[in-house]
């Protein structure tokens, strides 16, 4: 006599987000846009004490094209917005941000002109680590949460929300070709249009 088949231990259903997610969470591949002190004390978190190959994110490239994780380290200057928007603009899809320390997230404690009052003008952030500079556990903890969001995400939704930045790149390189603007001219017109507009953001 045949054996009867067990389907619920045969058969495992779940949904095509979960797995995706499941997967994406656990390989982020980092990329460091250290500017300051706080990639000094990046340099701990990947170190052996710290370690955070623990949670599957070891394998750090310094070429956008190979990252889909970027960690903002120190103070951003409003000429390097360009900067970062271009290499964001260049990561592997779908791509995350988080932004470590106060000088990243807020400009901190350089409350002048020069300064970009936060990355998340210019950028998409997931993540945003406070301290100055957080310790190594603090970095971890935001892996941690933004594993925790990956985990909640849809495939569309993630798609909506890059998109949306990639418009606002074609408007900065449309303001550029026509007005003979350089990239930083151009994102300054766009940060002071949003300030006009009561926007806080670019994108
Ligand atoms: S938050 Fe503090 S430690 Fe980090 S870059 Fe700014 S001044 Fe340096």
């Amino acid at each position: 006599m045949a054996a009867e088949l067990n389907l619920n231990e045969a058969v495992l259903t779940t949904r095509l987000d979960t797995v995706v997610n499941w997967a994406r969470k656990n390989s982020l591949w980092p990329m460091p846009f250290g500017t300051a002190c706080c990639a000094i004390e990046f340099m701990s978190v990947m170190a052996s004490k710290y370690d955070m190959s623990r949670f599957g994110a070891e394998a750090m490239r310094f070429s956008p094209r190979q990252s889909d994780m970027m960690l903002v380290l120190g103070t951003v200057t409003n000429k390097l917005a360009p900067v970062l928007r271009t290499i964001y603009a260049q990561m592997a899809e779908p791509k995350w941000v988080i932004s470590v320390g106060v000088c990243a997230s807020s400009g901190g404690m350089y409350r002048t002109y020069a300064t970009l009052q936060g990355i998340d003008r210019v950028v998409p952030v997931d993540v945003y680590v406070p301290g100055c500079p957080p310790r190594p556990e603090s970095m971890l903890y935001g892996l941690m949460k933004l594993q925790e969001k990956i985990e909640k995400e849809s495939l569309t939704m993630r798609k909506d929300h890059i998109a949306r930045f990639y418009e606002s790149l074609n408007r900065q390189k449309e303001l550029e070709a026509s007005r003979g603007l350089s990239p930083q001219q151009a994102v300054r017109e766009m940060l002071l249009d949003a300030g006009d507009r009561g926007l806080a953001t670019i994108f």
